[in-house]
């Protein structure tokens, strides 16, 4: 299996996972035109679409996906918020599995300025299972074997009370950001949360281009879980199996 990234933080989301028979797409909140360039415009191979939540960084192209004949998957409140109802939107519920193509997804909430978000759980035999987790502040969850994860990581409260305190950024944006998106800080807290022993990949999400540093990221995470770390940014392709070879 391999993972693609079409896009990542506020400006669009979009990951692949593919492999030669099929593939599922994580967020559309890019280009439709990325998007199709990025399957080789071949849509039959697209097993479905699964969003997170109906913020445009992550919803954008949901009816462009729908008019391809792909079904795209989210909770019921997503598409309310969006006025989506056609037979291509498919409303998944909190904590029920669902098969798509050969990629098994079970929702969970999460903690986002947002109707109804979702974070997933994706089991596929190849990829075993990915843990995929952006948009919240927290996580009210630990997960048990877990072999991939891709988790926001997408400022660092030292950053972001620095540049408060110099006058850069306004205080109510830094409380927003504060109460709807990962900390560095709880990023790492999250990942020590959860047995690491079998997760190959650790790939940061969603960074924000003026309150992180990736460099600084990825030693954090690499120290405190001795793990691959991967920083994703627009064109990352990664391995992503349920074991490293
Ligand atoms: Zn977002
Ligand atoms: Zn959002």
């Amino acid at each position: 299996m391999e993972l693609k990234v079409i896009g990542t933080g506020s400006k669009g989301n979009c990951y692949i996972l593919e492999n030669n028979e099929e593939a599922l797409i994580i967020e559309c909140g890019v280009n439709v035109q990325a998007i199709k360039q990025a399957i080789n415009f071949n849509s039959s191979k697209v097993a479905g679409c699964i969003v997170s939540h109906e913020h445009m960084d992550h919803a954008k192209s949901i009816n462009e996906l729908t008019k391809l004949g792909i079904n795209v998957y989210s909770s019921n409140g997503t598409f309310k918020a969006l006025q989506i109802n056609n037979h291509r939107a498919i409303p998944m519920q909190n904590k029920i599995a669902l098969a798509i193509g050969n990629f098994k997804v079970m929702p969970f909430d999460v903690q986002h300025d947002a109707a109804e978000p979702f974070g997933f759980i994706i089991k596929h035999k190849e990829c075993g299972n990915l843990l995929f987790l952006t948009d919240t502040f927290y996580c009210a969850y630990t997960f048990n074997n877990i072999n991939n994860i891709l988790i926001e990581a997408n400022y660092s409260k030292k950053i972001i009370d620095a540049k408060m305190n110099a006058g850069a950024s306004p205080e109510f944006l830094r409380n927003r950001i504060l109460k709807s998106h990962m900390s560095l800080e709880n990023c790492l807290t999250t990942l020590s949360a959860n047995d690491l022993s079998k997760v190959n990949n650790i790939v940061l999400i969603h960074l924000s281009d003026s309150n992180s540093d990736e460099i600084a990221f990825k030693a954090a995470v690499e120290n405190t879980t001795g793990k691959t770390v991967t920083v994703a940014s627009n064109g990352t392709s990664i391995n992503f199996n349920k074991t490293p070879f």
